[in-house]
């Protein structure tokens, strides 16, 4: 299996910035693709400004920023991914949304042209199986935020051959990030233990056992975790965390998944968290202040 030198990334969301922030630094080729023009451009504005903060903090310099952005090629035609070696999928948390990206997308590729996606719990075999390459699919699941995050969940399909999962392997490393296996189970293994606990968390406010600032507070000092629950919930998107047990719910069929009412209503409002300013605190200030 050749080296992956051009990755072609579809969503230029908070996952696909940060991975095309990562794989532009390291030497890649990368085609940035998304549903509008403005959606692209403000992706590589929030790449340039990444970068512009690793130059404050001396781990890079103007040069290599330059470098890595000319790297960078926004396209909001997917044809632009004819000449790629991998083309990984990081749109919204929507079996339905991927499932036509992977249809549509197929007959532009190249025939050894390998697919991945980026999500946080739908079943890799499913997704393959609209493709017609299932043995050159696979699940490449980065952490937020990608240039921080160590791990990346590598999750092989029932028909994913070793060369793509080989390949992936060294795409992982050559990013400097470290791979973990996990098999093909709803949310796989971070999200599986993570986003259970966040959700519970939900509830624990839910049932006013306790305010946003008492949970995120007990959890930081309590537990000793960077981040409180609800502030991790509105940092990942709280329709993220919904789709996620949805699928954790669905999934494995047992109760003790059903998604908190409260996160149901927030993601209702739109309230989904830092992406759009509001959920369980309000960003709007520059301050954040508890919503609840
Ligand atoms: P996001 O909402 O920030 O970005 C999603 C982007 O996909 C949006 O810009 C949207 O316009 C675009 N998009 C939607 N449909 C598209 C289409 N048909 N073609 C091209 N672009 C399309 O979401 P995100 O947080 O970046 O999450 C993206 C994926 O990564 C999801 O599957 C999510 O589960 C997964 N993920 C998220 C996190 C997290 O913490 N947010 C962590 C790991 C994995």
């Amino acid at each position: 299996m050749s080296e992956i030198q051009k990755l072609g990334i579809i969503g230029a969301g908070q996952m696909g910035v940060g991975i095309a922030q990562v794989g532009a630094l390291a030497g890649l080729d990368i085609i940035l693709n998304d549903v509008t023009e403005e959606r692209i451009k403000e992706g590589l504005g929030h790449v340039d400004a990444n970068m512009g903060k690793l130059i404050e903090r001396r781990q890079i310099d103007e040069a290599t920023r330059r470098a890595a952005m000319e790297r960078i090629k926004p396209a909001l035609d997917q044809h632009a991914f004819a000449d790629c070696d991998l083309v990984l999928e990081a749109a919204a948390e929507n079996e339905e949304v991927k499932r036509k990206i992977f249809m549509n997308i197929c007959p532009l590729l190249r025939k050894d042209c390998m697919l991945a996606t980026n999500t946080s719990s739908i079943s890799i075999t499913r997704l393959a199986s609209v493709t017609d390459r299932p043995e050159r699919f696979i699940g490449i699941h980065f952490m937020n935020p990608v240039p921080r995050m160590q791990l990346v969940e590598l999750i092989r399909g029932i028909a994913t051959e070793d060369t793509t999962f080989e390949a992936s392997k060294q795409l992982i490393k050559r990013l400097g990030k470290t791979a973990i296996v996990s098999e093909d189970f709803p949310a796989f293994i971070v999200n599986r233990i993570l986003l259970p606990m966040i959700n519970e968390a939900i509830y624990t406010l839910y049932e006013g056992v306790g305010t946003v600032d008492a949970i995120d507070t007990a959890m930081r000092l309590g537990a000793n975790h960077p981040m409180g629950p609800l502030q991790l919930a509105d940092f990942i998107g709280l329709d993220t965390v919904l789709a996620v047990m949805q699928v954790l719910h669905e999934g494995l069929a047992d109760s003790k998944y059903r998604p908190c009412p409260l996160l149901v209503k927030y993601v209702e409002a739109g309230w989904l968290g830092r992406k759009t300013q509001r959920g369980f605190y309000d960003y709007r200030s520059g301050t954040p202040i508890p919503t609840r």
